[in-house]
């Protein structure tokens, strides 16, 4: 458990510090808001989101 959302401001899909981008892309899946640099990436992740949500235990 334990991500503090403030922090995950990192696109899972190319893995990009978002943190000080302005105009990032949010999309949400399973409770959890992703992030993404780009429509490129959110389309990825929107195809294969169990690929990219992070889910380590
Ligand atoms: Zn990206």
């Amino acid at each position: 458990m334990a991500k503090d959302p403030a922090k995950c401001d990192v696109d899972p899909v190319c893995m990009m510090d978002l943190s000080a981008m302005h105009g990032k892309l949010a999309y949400d899946f399973e409770d959890e808001t992703y992030y993404f640099c780009s429509e490129l990436c959110k389309d990825r992740f929107a195809k294969e989101p169990h690929k990219y949500a992070k889910k380590e235990k």
